[in-house]
């Protein structure tokens, strides 16, 4: 039937119908042929709004690690501006984030709120998500095989995104982000280069809650970021 070949992979299912005849001139698939099978054409996007759109088709509705079967609501995916200077990167939604399906919401994400328009921002100008986009049961740590799902995903985002700063809230995500076991008191008050960005580490705003003498010390990074943002 001519078929020389199937493979599973998404990419490969979606590519076809990626290359848009207009732009070859040619019919899909003819350009897949012409490619060969181990090419695959990068897909064109005409915003970092519709880049962001399909990493979250990409995700669908997904079911590669347990949490989708563990009373997942809604899975958070992220919001802001599509390429926005900066992005926070907080650890997993927790139960408000879960029922609205928007990271940061509930008690800790109002704190994130006063803190970004601190820095004479608004919501709408950061970008803000998670390390894992699911709830964990009962708001334990995520586990390694759910970062491993997840943390794909977010690591599209950053580079549809390309934030210039990204600041990584508490232990968790910030560990992560740097494959480090260091603890978060060693980790806050440095930059890391981190793919495009500079990435600060940062007390997560659930731990400001129960320890406001912290507050000084995330406003001090604040600052720093502010600084890097204006180019000082
Ligand atoms: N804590 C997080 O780390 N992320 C959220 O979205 C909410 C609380």
């Amino acid at each position: 039937m001519g078929v020389s070949g199937v493979r599973l992979d998404s990419a490969w299912r979606r590519r076809a119908a990626d290359v848009s005849p207009a732009a070859t001139g040619s019919s899909p698939e003819r350009a897949a042929r012409a490619e060969g099978p181990d090419v695959h054409p990068a897909r064109v996007f005409t915003s970092p709004a519709d880049a962001l759109l399909a990493v979250r088709s990409d995700l669908g509705d997904c079911v590669r690690c347990k949490l989708h079967s563990l009373g997942r609501r809604h899975i958070v995916f992220g919001v802001g501006h599509p390429s926005a200077d900066l992005m926070f990167v907080g650890e997993a939604p927790g139960a408000d984030e879960d029922i609205k399906g928007e990271p940061f919401v509930g008690r800790a994400g109002q704190l994130l709120t006063k803190i970004i328009e601190a820095m004479g921002m608004r919501r709408d100008d950061v970008y803000i998500a998670n390390l894992i986009k699911c709830r964990p049961p009962s708001n334990r740590n995520p586990e390694p095989d759910e970062v491993e799902q997840c943390e794909p995903f977010l690591l599209r985002q950053i580079d549809v995104i390309k934030p210039r700063v990204i600041v990584a809230l508490g232990k968790f995500a910030a560990q992560a982000l740097l494959r480090t076991t260091e603890p978060i008191t060693r980790l806050r008050g440095r930059e890391y280069q981190y793919r495009e960005a500079i990435l600060m580490p940062t007390y997560h705003p659930a731990y400001l809650l129960r320890t406001p003498s912290a507050k000084r010390q995330v406003w001090e990074d604040m600052k720093r970021v502010s600084a890097i943002l204006k180019g000082q």
